[in-house]
């Protein structure tokens, strides 16, 4: 039976787990949020959610092949990993689409993080086998858990986040955009 139940854990691990990158997958990212939103609202504790994308990232496998791609992505984690504490969670949402939650950091706090992350990412070296260096940068979309209202949703903090990243790929990428931003110029348009 303890056999049988390593093979679960190791099961349940793998469903967990992105194969390229080792990251939490996009099914155990939304998990995540879901335990911090409710952590955050019962506790009164600030969190906010970054999501990341690259930039030109299909030009980079056209251009250098799909495995240079693929080293990319793993730089790309390692790269997030390293401005993040313990308790903040990354995962892969899917191809070259990140996100973090990060723990007891409203969005400014969160804002300086995205901040860093950027400048990781783009100071990364990637080079192909040939030694030729391949630029990488990417863009980042802000948003904090509403602690008081308890109206976020894992899904409504992604779609907040994901339009502040369109924001800073329509402002000409390799930037953080904060969804407060986003909202305030969308208020401003219909108001
Ligand atoms: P943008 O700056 O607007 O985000 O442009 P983009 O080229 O990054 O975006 P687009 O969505 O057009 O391209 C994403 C590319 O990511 C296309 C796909 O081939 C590549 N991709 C997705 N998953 C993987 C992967 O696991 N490995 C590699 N090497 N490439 C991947
Ligand atoms: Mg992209
Ligand atoms: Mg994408």
């Amino acid at each position: 039976a303890s056999r049988l139940v390593r093979m679960q854990k190791q099961f349940r691990r793998l469903a967990e787990t992105d194969a390229l990158t080792g990251t939490a997958n996009r099914r155990a990212f939304m998990q995540f949020l879901e335990l911090a939103t409710d952590r955050s609202r019962r506790h009164q504790i600030p969190a906010s959610v970054i999501m990341l994308d690259l930039d030109h990232f299909k030009q980079v496998n056209d251009t250098h092949g799909h495995a240079v791609g693929d080293r990319v992505l793993i730089d790309t984690v390692a790269a997030i990993q390293k401005c993040l504490r313990d308790c903040d969670m990354l995962g892969r949402l899917g191809g070259e689409e990140f996100a973090v939650v990060v723990h007891d950091a409203d969005l400014d706090a969160a804002a300086e993080t995205a901040e860093r992350i950027r400048a990781r990412v783009e100071a990364m070296l990637v080079k192909t086998d040939d030694g030729v260096p391949v630029p990488v940068t990417a863009s980042l979309g802000v948003t904090a858990v509403r602690c008081a209202e308890g109206l976020d949703t894992p899904e409504s903090l992604l779609q907040d986040s994901d339009e502040a990243l369109y924001a800073a790929k329509a402002n000409g990428r390799n930037r953080v955009v904060l969804s407060e931003v986003v909202a305030g110029s969308n208020r401003n348009i219909v108001g």
